[in-house]
């Protein structure tokens, strides 16, 4: 029969919050006893990579969950998957380039490398994985749409620049998103390079390198002359082995879309990351609300593959129409299947964006709080200058009521941009502006995707309506 989200959480393996966060994406604002009808826990299921199987004869209140019960046996040993984050100009395209091309010479000598999203390296006969577009607005886009893509983020900094404000938003997009932190510390052949005050500078933001007594590993390279590029691989593999990442290749694929574009000659073509399972030509897919089989697959080398396993990038086509990226992609026995469950998700992600607003909002975070589904308000602090900030920070952090406080995930002096929107559409968060205001392009994003901003000149003014929200007294503002 129906389950409520408490059992299906415990029968995922899943906290509940993160079950109710998938269902706040799907657009259902739900608790830990509400009952779930079967359309639902099909949805989500599918967006945990997860198989529900109808008994027969079909009907609502006939199904059971087949889980993704991996045997360890099954499970082998899967490439990381790497993004590259920093500020602007430290190098993140230049190390992205000289990684790939060291791969190029080595192998597929004369191949074009083709730009599928995502490309793959190897050391020491292991592979690593990509993605190819630097910066933190893709990661977080992605983590925004609930897929999580990257293993390891790799913070570069220049080293004759220092911690520059990009710098402490990637710091911040790859700590919301749990992800460890290599860094590379770039441009080491320039005469004002200063490694240790770069290290020095980090160590503010808790990276601390391991020879200073931290857990941090720091990479010394030049992406332009190409030095210490295969340490750096070596350590990613490092960093990757602690993490266990494995997969199992023997079942139905699963992966996330990376890129998507409709081409004139082959219609819509995907750039999908496989994480489980195995894709293989013919295959019917959904990705998103499309569906399709594979009619040809291509790899980060432009050469035509049969099969991709765990954490490959490839090209596909197939598909009846475009999806976005960070869709779930997810392989069904039938194409049949895989239309009736896109179709599906269609449905129900149009209900949700004409229905409610699933983000927090300051006016109700009260019942939230109350119902249990908030447990911290998370906060992004921008202000015209960095002593107000910190002055916000503290007194925010002092705010406690039932259990529930505030967190900071960012903060900065600067004006509010559309990374700092993506960044708290993605992690729930609102956004407090202190002397600064967003612009026109950026309220329009902060809309789209429902996130409160609140904007304020006296800091007692902001402590006042913080707590006001969260003891559930605040005036509605019409
Ligand atoms: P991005 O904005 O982070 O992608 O930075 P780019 O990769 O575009 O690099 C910005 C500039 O720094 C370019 O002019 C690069 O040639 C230069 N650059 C990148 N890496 C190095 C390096 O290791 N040494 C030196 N001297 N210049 C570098």
């Amino acid at each position: 029969g129906e389950m409520t989200v408490g059992e299906l959480s415990k029968s995922l393996h899943k906290d509940v919050s993160e079950v109710i966060k998938k269902l706040l994406h799907l657009g259902v604002m739900a608790n830990i006893n509400q009952e779930l009808d079967l359309e639902t826990i099909q949805l989500l299921a599918t967006d945990f990579g997860v198989e529900v199987e109808m008994k027969i004869p079909v009907d609502e209140d006939n199904f059971e969950l087949i889980l993704e019960t991996d045997e360890d046996g099954d499970l082998s040993e899967r490439p990381p998957v790497v993004t590259i984050m920093g500020h602007v100009d430290h190098g993140k395209t230049t190390l992205l380039d000289a990684i790939r091309q060291t791969s190029v010479t080595e192998g597929e000598a004369g191949g074009i490398t083709q730009h599928i999203g995502a490309y793959q390296t190897e050391v020491h006969g292991k592979k690593i994985t990509f993605l190819d577009t630097p910066g933190h607005e893709a990661f977080t886009t992605m983590r925004a749409r609930g897929a999580k893509v990257t293993d390891i983020t790799i913070l570069v900094v220049a080293a004759d620049d220092g911690v520059m404000p990009q710098t402490v938003e990637a710091i911040n997009h790859a700590k919301a998103a749990n992800v460890p932190i290599l860094i590379a510390i770039n441009k080491i052949d320039k005469p004002g390079a200063n490694i240790d005050r770069i290290k020095q500078e980090l160590t503010e933001y808790a990276l601390v390198p391991e020879e200073w007594g931290g857990d941090t590993v720091y990479v010394e390279v030049s992406a332009k002359q190409r030095l210490g590029l295969e340490h750096l691989l070596e350590m990613i593999l490092l960093v990757a082995e602690v993490q266990e990442l494995k997969a199992n290749p023997n079942k139905r694929a699963r992966g996330t879309v990376i890129e998507a574009q409709l081409d004139k000659g082959k219609g819509p073509v995907v750039h999908v990351l496989i994480q489980n399972g195995t894709l293989r030509v013919g295959d019917s897919f959904v990705a998103g609300v499309c569906f399709g089989r594979v009619r040809a697959m291509v790899n980060d080398k432009g050469k035509k593959i049969k099969e991709a396993g765990p954490s490959t990038p490839v090209e596909i086509t197939g598909l009846n129409e475009v999806p976005q990226a960070g869709d779930p992609f997810l392989c069904y026995e039938d194409e049949r299947k895989a239309r009736n469950i896109a179709e599906r998700r269609a449905i129900t992600l149009r209900q949700s964006e004409i229905g409610a607003n699933t983000r927090v909002t300051l006016d109700d975070l009260y019942k939230q709080i109350k119902e249990g589904e908030m447990k911290d308000l998370y906060v992004i602090i921008k202000g015209d200058v960095q002593g107000s900030v910190e002055a916000l920070k503290g007194s925010l952090e002092k705010i406690e009521v039932e259990g529930a406080r505030v967190k900071i995930i960012h903060m900065g002096a600067g004006a509010i941009t559309e990374s700092d929107i993506i960044l708290a559409s993605a992690s729930n968060a609102i956004i407090i502006g202190f002397n600064v205001r967003p612009d026109a392009a950026v309220q329009a994003t902060a809309d789209q995707e429902k996130v409160d901003i609140r904007l304020h000149r006296v800091i007692y003014s902001v402590i006042e309506e913080i707590e006001a929200a969260m003891k559930g007294l605040l005036d509605p503002i019409f």
